[in-house]
Formats: C-alpha cells, sequence, structure tokens
C-alpha cells in the first residue's frame, strides 16, 4: 500500500496528495473483495465494462482456451479465428451500414483512428482544409491527444493544454431530456453552427443520448436525425462514440438505435470484452473505406502493436455471445425501474439538484461537489463501491444485478446525500 501511494499514479489523482485507494484480491459476480475480507457490491461496473459482473466462467473458459492456442500475433500479415469472428458480429450487430472493422486497443485509441479516418476521407475527396472536428460540450471521448481536443473545453480543462491542443468547433450541447418534443430553438443553433463551420470540418463527433463522463447528460435522440440530416447535407461525417453506450447499457444494444440512425464511423469499447481485457473497435461504412482505399495515400494511417489481439477477440466474442444468449433486455429495464424506484427518495434531499435514470445508469447530480475521499469511505463501510465525480454520484451496475443488491446500492447513495459533511464548501474537480 506504501509502494502504492508513493509510486503509482491512479486515473486523475495526485501523487502528493492522493485520494486513498482500497486493495481488492479477488473479485466474483458483482462483488468486489477487499484484502482484508470485506465485500463491496459494485456499482461501477469497473468504469461502464463489467456488465457481467466478474469472474465469469464462459469469460474465463474463452480466456483459457486461447492461451492454450496463442495469447498474441502481429496482425500486420497475419490473421486469426477470434478477430474474424468479433468483426462478424460486430458488422452483423451495429446499425446496417457500417460493414469495416478497425480493432484498436483502448477506446482513446479508436477515438483517434475515427478522427484519422474522417481526415483522411476527405483528404481523399481533395478536401484538404477539412481538418476540424464539431462537436457538442460537455462530451468525453477519452484521454489522449486527439479525443481529448474533442472532450468539454472546460472539464477536459482545455486552457491548460491550450497551444498542444488542436482548436476545434463546440456547439452548446443538447437541452436535457429524452422525452417530449425535442427543442426547435435548439435545431435551429445547430443548422447556423453548421453553416458557419461545417466546411472546414471533418466530422461531427458526438456520444449519442448518453454524454457519459462529461457529465451523465442524457438527451433526446431525434436530434440525432437532425445531426444525421445536417452532416449529409454539409459533407461532413458523423461520428457515434458508443464506448460507453456500447452493449445495451442504454436498453438498446446501441445507443444509435433509439434514433434508428446510422453513423459513417462508430466506436465501441469499454463493455465489448465484458471487462476482461482492453480491446475497442472503430467500425466504418463502406464509403468511407472505399474512398480512403481508392485515394493515393491508399491505406489507412494506423496499426498499433497489439491490434487485433486474439485473446481480447476471444474474450470479447464470447462475451458478445453470452449478453446475446441472456434476456439482457429484461435484465437492463429492471435496473432501470429499481434505480428509479429506490433514487427516487434522493431528490427531496437539500443536498440533490436532480436525480435522473436512463436505461441502467442512475445518476444523482448534487449542488455542491462530493468530497470524495469521505463519501467513499462511507460507501466502503456500508459495503458499496461507487465512484462519484464533481457534483456527481453516478451508477451503472453489471446487468446481473440481484434486486435485493441494487436497492442496497441505492439506499446507501440516498443515505449519504443526506449528509452535508459529505459534501464539500464549494465546486472543486477533484
Ligand atoms: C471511456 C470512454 C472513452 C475512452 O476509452 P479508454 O478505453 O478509457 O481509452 C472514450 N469515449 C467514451 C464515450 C468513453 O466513455
Amino acid at each position: 500500500m506504501q509502494f502504492d501511494r508513493e509510486h503509482l499514479w491512479h486515473p486523475y489523482t495526485s501523487l502528493v496528495d492522493p485520494l486513498p485507494t482500497y486493495p481488492v484480491a479477488s473479485a466474483s459476480g458483482v462483488r468486489l473483495t477487499l484484502s482484508d475480507g470485506r465485500e463491496l457490491i459494485d456499482g461501477m461496473a469497473s468504469w461502464w465494462c463489467a456488465v457481467h459482473g466478474y469472474n465469469v466462467p464462459e469469460l474465463n473458459a474463452a480466456a483459457r482456451a486461447q492461451l492454450d492456442d496463442m495469447s498474441h500475433v502481429m496482425f500486420g500479415g497475419l490473421t486469426h479465428q477470434p478477430a474474424v469472428a468479433l468483426g462478424e458480429r460486430l458488422v452483423r450487430l451495429t446499425p446496417d451500414g457500417l460493414q469495416r472493422v478497425f480493432l484498436a486497443d483502448s477506446g482513446s485509441v479508436s477515438v483517434e483512428v475515427a478522427m484519422k479516418m474522417a481526415v483522411q476521407y476527405q483528404y481523399a475527396r481533395g478536401e484538404r482544409g477539412r481538418t476540424k472536428f464539431l462537436t457538442f460540450r460537455g462530451g468525453y471521448h477519452g484521454d489522449t491527444t486527439a479525443p481529448m481536443s474533442v472532450c468539454d473545453p472546460v472539464t477536459g480543462m482545455h486552457q491548460l493544454f491550450a497551444g498542444f491542443l488542436p482548436e476545434h468547433y463546440f456547439l452548446r450541447r443538447p437541452p436535457a431530456g429524452v422525452g417530449g418534443t425535442p427543442d426547435a430553438d435548439y435545431r435551429r443553433e445547430m443548422e447556423v453552427f453548421f453553416r458557419q463551420h461545417a466546411d472546414r470540418a471533418a466530422a461531427f463527433i458526438c456520444e449519442p443520448v448518453v454524454q457519459g463522463a462529461g457529465g451523465m447528460h442524457f438527451y433526446h435522440p431525434e436530434f440525432l436525425r437532425d445531426l444525421r440530416a445536417l452532416c449529409d447535407e454539409h459533407d461532413v461525417l458523423l461520428i457515434f462514440d458508443e464506448i460507453a453506450t456500447g452493449f445495451g447499457r442504454t436498453g438498446k444494444l446501441f445507443a444509435a438505435e433509439h434514433a434508428d440512425v446510422c453513423p459513417d464511423i462508430m466506436c465501441l469499447g469499454k463493455a465489448l470484452t465484458g471487462g476482461y481485457l482492453t480491446l475497442a473497435a472503430t467500425l466504418c461504412t463502406d464509403r468511407v473505406a472505399r474512398t480512403i482505399g481508392e485515394s493515393d495515400v491508399k491505406v489507412l494511417m494506423h496499426g498499433p502493436t497489439f491490434m487485433g489481439n486474439p485473446l481480447a477477440c476471444a474474450v470479447a466474442v464470447a462475451s458478445i455471445d453470452l449478453l446475446l444468449s441472456s434476456d439482457w433486455q429484461a435484465a437492463v429495464d429492471r435496473l432501470h425501474r429499481g434505480l428509479t424506484r429506490h433514487l427516487r427518495p434522493a431528490a427531496q434531499l437539500a443536498t440533490v439538484k436532480n436525480v435522473r435514470t436512463f436505461g441502467a445508469i442512475g445518476v444523482v447530480e448534487t449542488h455542491r461537489a462530493v468530497d470524495v475521499g469521505k463519501i467513499q469511505a462511507f460507501f466502503v463501510d456500508q459495503g458499496v463501491w461507487v465512484r462519484p465525480f464533481g457534483r456527481l454520484i453516478y451508477v451503472m451496475p453489471p446487468f446481473v444485478m440481484p434486486d435485493e443488491d441494487l436497492k442496497k446500492l441505492a439506499d446507501t447513495i440516498v443515505t449519504a446525500c443526506a449528509r452535508e459533511e459529505f459534501f464539500l464548501g464549494e465546486a472543486k474537480f477533484r
């Protein structure tokens, strides 16, 4: 523990004044077991990934079997059954137009690849000035440089990286709310935004319906149809980053289905391997792949060392098959109803600004920033694992979480929100 404190960076954590970390010895089902034997009900699914929970027999078996064949071979000039089997599933399951698959090694890399694809596509069409991206404020697309440049400028700290990050164009994020009539003023704002900036843009990139780490914000799927029409009108590609929303989390297999829209490029990651290994994918249409392939450059300028890692692909295939053989839609509905019901009492608390749920995602937005260290100690004491950020206490449990665990998770959040001492005096990002 002392070595960890003194030498290991943790995500968005100081090495001088780190928040406490809790040592995990093992994980099984929806529970994390700490090295002192305490068990925590996991509300985070390890940041959207572990949709089947932990230590899943089917995924363990797939990993073991693949290990005996080979854990890795280079993808340059070689191929293998796990990559083909995964590609076949991704092409079949994603919206119809998406036919070509690039297997990347993390979500951020798949976004890098998507952005490079878009720039190369425009270059191939002779549009060499189209190097900018259009996006919503409040988005999150990863931590490497190109994705960071399209993350929310404030929470993504663009000021800090000014001069290093490329600058792109940001549109106010769509108003909150997934139902009713979409806001007409906002639609006009989108049109004006495209008229002003589209001629310099390679693509519009966004997280469909659910903005995740940029603020847990849910917006009307209808705006995605408007985006599709505007992108077509202005020859701008449409990129959906479904790294968080993919594989059922929002109640559809992919959030694009809420609007019945097919993007030109789609990024997948996180739950792709059921949380076992790092793997991501960038899918694109035939038109994008052909345009790049028929250009003088011919190739997509990307090819990571661990591209198409067989071990990760084999587990991804097993995870997708397990998901599809389960009644995942009923599971997500059940979690949705449970979260909605059990988090609702938080809305009455003075500390709480808003409670919202969508699919198997539950969010309590507070007025003041959470004291992460303090509230987390309370959560761990109560036997649940929740990792809030800023003014957001949110959960996206494994789909297999039983009702009584879900109730305990939500009840503990409500209890914590009633305690003023868990909130900082002023808004603070920690
Ligand atoms: C997590 C996330 C990413 C980045 O994925 P990494 O695997 O962490 O690089 C990109 N986009 C969205 C929407 C995400 O939620």
